[in-house]
């Protein structure tokens, strides 16, 4: 039955609110951005899936849940999590790397593998649903009736706010926007930009507060091909001075369709006014190889220095980093060197504040004194939705913001560089 409905069951995510690390007394939630992958432009980029659990991973290939039973050959302390997994799967939505899988989770951990954190990050569990949807999803699956399944899960999603912050009257068509079904214009300076193609991710995050539309929340589906319509829009707007690319995740575009919407920035008399472009990203250490050893790399890194030295651009890579172990490896060391010095961008590292994942003063504070070694810069510090699994990685304002001033103590001004605020869209914390 597992296997069926694992066939059945597109992916999901969700995501976080955010505050910024820095004293200051003022905290904005801002929403990370995320996107349900449109079953029609997925193709268009490198997505394959295999059931191999493949020994050196070279070209981007997704683990899926049919394929996990040959992962768990690889690190056998995955076999008994696979029930788990298959089954909480049916709700949340599961794609991995093979590059979190073989290098960011710690397999030789003492004590359960379900406390690492990173495979919390990337392994939904039942442990996410309260004992009601454990029971109603049990239930319906022992039926074995695929149709009253369907309907247990649909039920449940519905029950975990798949909405949350207003994301379907965000994106419905606004005056002048009829046409753009990949535009969002909330903050006066800055538009964010869905293309069609990046509404993927390299893996998912369990928290991901966008999971509706990785699973195809219809209603949640919204993205554009077409850049031409953007650069419409924005020529009208001369407020406007900043874009941020988002998704899903841009950077899981290949680098000749990144450049239909970066290649017009090349020519300063081009939307003067656009100043600074945004790119939201986990790629780094999702998949740092898409930035040294993928085939379009090195296009990547010519496109992006380009954009900044003949376009006069500012270009910054709004990197989503959780924890400390994920600046450890060769690999993201390695693409982290080669943007900031081969593609000019400024990196600067965001994310949402996790139980289990990142809720410690200290991995903060690590985090962030590699950064700074490494030459990003810490940003935003972010709070959970109220979506899908935010009970499971909740973590209380009061002890968020205490962990955060323990983290800003015992860190150098160099790691204090952002301020915290409160957004529109979310109650003030
Ligand atoms: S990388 Fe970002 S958009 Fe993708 S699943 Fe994670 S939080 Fe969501």
């Amino acid at each position: 039955m597992l296997a069926v409905l694992t066939t059945l069951t597109p992916a999901l995510n969700l995501g976080p609110r955010l505050f910024r690390p820095t004293r200051s007394s003022m905290v904005r939630m801002q929403e990370e951005v995320t996107i349900a992958p449109p079953k029609d432009v997925v193709d268009a980029v490198i997505d394959s899936t295999t059931n191999e659990a493949p020994q050196a991973q070279t070209r981007f290939t997704a683990v899926n849940l049919n394929s996990l039973d040959k992962w768990a050959e690889k690190f056998p302390a995955l076999e008994p999590k696979l029930k788990d997994i298959k089954m909480s799967g049916l709700i949340f939505p599961f794609k991995a790397s093979p590059y979190v899988i073989e290098e960011l989770i710690d397999w030789e951990m003492e004590g359960d593998i379900g406390d690492d954190p990173f495979y919390r990050l990337i392994f939904p569990t039942m442990g996410m649903l309260a004992a009601h949807h454990r029971e109603k999803l049990e239930a319906a699956a022992a039926t074995e009736d695929p149709f009253a399944l369907k309907d247990a899960v649909e039920e449940i999603r519905e029950d975990l706010n798949p909405h949350p912050a207003g994301q379907k009257e965000l994106n419905a068509g606004k005056k002048g926007m009829e046409d753009l079904t990949g535009v969002q214009h909330k903050y006066a300076e800055t538009v964010l930009f869905f293309a069609s193609a990046a509404q993927t991710c390299h893996a998912y995050c369990t928290y991901c507060f966008r999971w509706a539309q990785f699973i195809g929340d219809s209603d949640l589906r919204f993205a554009q091909k077409d850049a031409g319509s953007l650069f419409d829009y924005l020529a009208k707007h001369p407020e406007v001075s900043d874009i941020l690319f988002t998704g899903g995740d841009p950077m899981f575009m290949k680098t000749r369709l990144i450049k239909e919407y970066f290649e017009p920035f090349k020519d300063p008399t081009f939307l003067p006014h656009i100043k600074n472009l945004r790119i939201g990203t986990r790629a780094l250490t999702f998949w740092p190889q898409r930035f040294t050893t993928d085939d379009d790399a090195d296009a990547l890194m010519t496109t992006l220095r380009e954009v900044k030295e003949i376009g006069g651009r500012h270009i910054a890579i709004m990197a989503h980093l959780s924890h400390v172990r994920e600046l450890q490896t060769d690999k993201v060391r390695a693409a982290i060197h080669r943007l900031k010095q081969e593609g000019g961008v400024i990196i600067r590292s965001q994310s949402p504040v996790m139980r289990g994942i990142n809720d410690d003063g200290e991995i903060w504070a690590a985090k962030w004194r590699e950064e700074v070694r490494l030459g990003v810069i810490p940003y935003y510090m972010f709070m959970a939705r109220d979506t899908g699994a935010q009970a499971f990685f909740d973590v209380p304002l009061v002890r968020a913001q205490r962990l955060y001033a323990d983290a800003i103590r015992s860190t150098s001004g160099l790691c204090r560089r952002s301020e915290e605020h409160t957004s529109e869209l979310q109650s003030p914390i």
